[in-house]
């Protein structure tokens, strides 16, 4: 009844009463009630993949929603500021939002455990002077967001170097310092090691010159209001089960695995290519890819890994084509000229499909396409023995990021000898798998300047997206 009555009067504070504070109830946060999570909207956090919400935050705070049975009711911020003003009014239950946990704020809010470490780097132009240490930072544009962690550690670290200056930038995701250092219109900018490496895929151009702090932990912060400490308890335990499981792992590989060897120069020249050539094939492989029911971006993706997408192309072992098709494959699916840009697409495409449906139905999305690519590159049957070589390590064959380590075994002369298919380049594998990813979310991470939830006219204001499904996961 108490909970029906705050809801009615949220209701009335959205829609009548101006200034009026909306404050989730923490006693007895029930199965079926809603946990209000205020976050930022940054490709490490919270943000829609084509329609579909997704990031690392918002499928932890589904995944701890889903086990209490809550629902979810996501409210942006729009600056980091916004944020911790709100959670600070209680105007939500939690904040996830790739936080650091900070001393300021450990004295202002309950803090969970840390469920991500990251290394606050200081970023600049290659090209221009590396930064290499503190008095390095002396004399240089230096660029943070307004009210981050990253501003609390400039202002410890200028105790020390009273000289030092820097410029906090109103805004809720690191892309727009990234995107200013680009420009060239500031020379440093302090971002956290995974928003960076996500990022630089957009801006290779951008290098981390030294770490301007020790590794710190990402937590979730809750307000100090009665009843939140025990909602606090609920998310550590919650921590340890899903890390237990192995799960936080595969949630943190499926978000950023992909950035895992990624070169700086690979993804330079692929930053080129998308803008010289991609344009010459996206709508024959979107049109490839919805025939298949593929994500044109991941066909997109591998023809990149395979031909550079070039439709002559060709190896000395005599693959060519877009998808570096065999003689002997093509035979089997039926493309006759493998020079054929739309047939090699075609059968590129079948045969990967056609991986995915042969592997064992137990293992699910997303690991099932980077073991279907992984077959496409050294074979099912190699595939397999690294399977089982992964099971008789004591890790999981239904995950990729287990199989990818046994990978490598398949060279090992102390190894190879006794699985059943042997030999196989499992270390080139590997590679091919962690590029395509890697590919694959740039091509996906370019939309995202589009896809992001646009601030309010009104930057004073925070506004809240209101969502209280369960989504699917991105892949
Ligand atoms: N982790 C930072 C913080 O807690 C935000 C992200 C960043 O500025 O790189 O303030």
């Amino acid at each position: 009844m108490v909970q029906h009555l705050a809801h009615l009067l949220s209701i009335l504070c959205l829609s009548l009463l101006a200034g009026c504070v909306e404050r989730p109830l923490f006693d007895d946060l029930k199965a079926g009630d809603e946990l209000v999570v205020l976050t930022r909207n940054s490709p490490t956090t919270y943000y829609f993949d084509n329609d579909r919400e997704t990031g690392f935050d918002y499928e932890l705070i589904k995944a701890f929603a889903d086990a209490a049975g809550y629902k979810v009711r996501i409210k942006v911020a729009f600056t980091l500021e916004e944020l911790i003003h709100s959670l600070a009014a209680g105007e939500a239950h939690i904040a996830a939002a790739g936080l650091t946990a900070t001393p300021e704020r450990l004295e202002r809010f309950h803090a969970s455990k840390p469920y991500l470490t990251q290394r606050p780097l200081v970023v600049y132009k290659s090209g221009l002077s590396r930064p290499r240490t503190a008095t390095d930072l002396i004399d240089r544009d230096i660029i943070v967001l307004a009210g981050s962690s990253h501003s609390e550690a400039l202002a410890g670290i200028a105790r020390d170097l009273p000289k030092l200056r820097w410029r906090e930038i109103r805004a809720a995701d690191t892309l727009e310092l990234m995107q200013l250092v680009a420009e060239e219109k500031a020379d440093l900018a302090i971002v956290d090691s995974v928003e960076f490496r996500m990022q630089q895929r957009l801006y290779p151009r951008l290098v981390a010159g030294m770490e301007l702090d020790d590794e710190a932990g990402m937590v979730w912060y809750l307000p100090k209001l009665p009843g939140a400490e025990a909602l606090t308890d609920r998310v550590n335990d919650f921590f340890d089960t899903f890390k237990e499981s192995g799960a936080l792992k595969a949630l943190q590989d499926q978000h950023f695995g992909h950035t895992r060897g990624a070169s700086r120069i690979g993804s330079l020249t692929f930053q080129q290519k998308i803008h010289s050539d991609l344009p010459k094939w996206q709508s024959l492989i979107e049109t490839v890819a919805k025939d298949y029911r593929l994500d044109w971006r991941l066909l997109a993706a591998v023809a990149y890994q395979e031909s550079h997408w070039n439709p002559r192309a060709r190896s000395p072992t005599g693959v060519r084509g877009l998808m570096m098709i065999t003689r002997a494959t093509a035979q089997d699916l039926g493309v006759d000229n493998r020079l054929d840009p739309e047939q090699s697409l075609r059968g590129g495409a079948r045969f990967l499909k056609d991986l995915v449906r042969r592997l064992p139905d137990d293992i699910a999305e997303p690991d099932r396409t980077w073991m279907a690519l992984a077959a496409y590159n050294i074979g099912m049957g190699h595939l397999e023995d690294a399977r089982i070589l992964t099971e008789r390590a004591g890790l999981d064959p239904h995950r990729w990021q287990d199989v990818r380590s046994q990978l490598p075994a398949l060279q090992d002369p102390d190894v190879y000898p006794g699985t059943r298919f042997g030999f196989a380049r499992g270390r080139e594998a590997m590679t091919y798998v962690d590029n395509i990813r890697h590919y694959y979310a740039a091509l996906r991470l370019r939309e995202l300047p589009n896809n992001r939830i646009q601030p309010p006219i009104d930057m004073g204001e925070l506004l809240s997206s209101e969502h209280t499904r369960v989504l699917p996961r991105a892949l």
